[in-house]
């Protein structure tokens, strides 16, 4: 059966690389069912009878990739705010996360989650649960009906959790293998190995999960690297034979292409070396850096040396949703290294950030970035009709203007995997 011809029509924008943002201003996405054929200016003739969705002077985006958050910590969003990592994981997080041994509290919770973050434009996650294996269940079940695609994890972590947050070695492992089981069908939201930092798993886990890495070649795997100094001293303490924390994941070979590193923000020459060589991808998320102030981590650095980063809200270290709010915290931030460094560090711009939410993670789940022919269609309609009235204004200050006042009243349309889910 051949599938309807239809198109989307507004103020394209795009960024298929760091800094390169592309403009087509009246543009066509040509759709045929759920799949791209191409963009263009004026509708060719086998569309002369397609349905337009025409969004007039609204600008569309390849919709966001939120690439680090936890799902369990959402409803602790701006809490404790005046604590480091470490102080602010055991008396916040982890208390907050072991709520989720009830399945009633977790399918309320997610669903709104779930609600918020298509709200917000958001399509693509690398997304944390807790170590509950039916509550990360629910989250997926949650995340796809709210039409949202991407990975989810069943968190690991066998010490260092507290009495109501901690499974044992032999659980941690079997749970996963069961998780994994029970998720192998999945379409749209598809199960990721999650230990949760290199403190919370014993070397004996890390060994289990290194096997199951090993046993299911496409099962990627999501973590955090370097984000704060004594969590870095302490994965010293635990590791000595390792100069460096990511060896701590290299050698039980989870350190490899499609590695998701939350954070980076002290990963030195070395470790930044280690992340290109392996294809290991570092997601930044500057509001929780600044938030639970772990530091500023080394972006631009990143981009010039090849490194893959794509970024992430970091919810609940992060108190902001929105992936353009966390864009324009990444120029912000990135200002301040600029500053920093007598002005020599580069700092970031919109045409960077906008390829961070977008592009990267399109990369990241094996689509072009921009609006490729042959990808399924992800895609965010802005509107700005609700800002202050300033016609005398380019595309591109438009776009920066939306990011830096962003509100869900901004989003006038959602598309996942070609449907329209707002
Ligand atoms: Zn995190």
């Amino acid at each position: 059966m051949n599938k309807e011809l239809w198109a989307l029509k507004g103020n394209l924008v795009w960024a298929e690389k760091a800094g390169e943002m592309s403009m087509l201003p009246g543009g066509y996405i040509l759709m045929e069912g759920e799949e791209i054929k191409g963009v263009c200016d004026k509708l060719p003739e086998d569309y002369a009878d397609a349905r337009v969705e025409d969004y007039g002077d609204s600008i569309i985006t390849p919709s966001f990739s939120d690439m680090h958050l936890h799902a369990p910590q959402y409803p602790m969003m701006g809490m404790a705010m005046d604590l480091q990592l470490l102080e602010w994981l055991q008396n916040y997080a982890f208390p907050m996360e072991a709520n989720y041994a009830r399945e009633d509290f977790a399918r309320l919770t997610y669903k709104k989650l779930a609600k918020e973050l298509i709200s917000r434009g958001t399509t693509r996650v690398c997304i944390f649960s807790s170590l509950h294996r039916k509550a990360t269940n629910i989250l997926m079940d949650e995340l796809e009906a709210a039409g949202i695609t991407g990975y989810a994890g069943k968190v690991n972590m066998d010490r260092n959790g507290g009495v109501n947050l901690q499974e044992t070695t032999e659980e941690s492992a079997r749970e996963t293998r069961l998780w994994l089981e029970e998720n192998k069908d999945r379409k749209l939201v598809k199960p990721m190995l999650t230990p949760r930092f290199i403190p919370s798993c014993t070397d004996e886990l890390m060994e289990e999960l290194g096997k199951i890495a090993k046993e299911n070649p496409d099962l990627p795997t999501q973590s955090h690297l370097s984000e704060n100094l004594e969590e870095i001293e302490w994965v010293k303490q635990l590791h000595p034979d390792c100069t460096h924390y990511y060896q701590a994941y290299e050698k039980y070979g989870l350190w490899k292409d499609g590695t998701v590193m939350a954070h980076c923000v002290y990963c030195d020459e070395k470790e930044r070396k280690a992340m290109k060589d392996a294809g290991v991808w570092a997601i930044h998320c500057p509001d929780s850096n600044t938030n639970i102030a772990s530091g500023i981590a080394p972006i631009r650095i990143m981009l010039q040396e090849g490194i893959k980063v794509a970024m992430g809200s970091d919810v609940a270290g992060g108190a902001k949703l929105s992936m353009p709010e966390a864009a324009t915290d990444a120029v912000r931030v990135s200002r301040l290294r600029w500053l920093f460094s007598g002005k020599k560090e580069d700092f970031l711009t919109v045409a960077d950030v906008l390829y961070l939410i977008t592009g990267a993670g399109q990369e990241y789940f094996g689509a072009k970035p921009g609006f490729g022919a042959g990808d399924k269609l992800h895609a965010v309609v802005l509107d700005d009709s609700d800002l202050a009235y300033n016609p005398f204004i380019t595309l591109d200050r438009r776009l920066e203007r939306i990011f830096y006042q962003f509100s869900p009243a901004c989003v006038k349309a959602v598309y996942s995997v070609g449907v329209k889910r707002i």
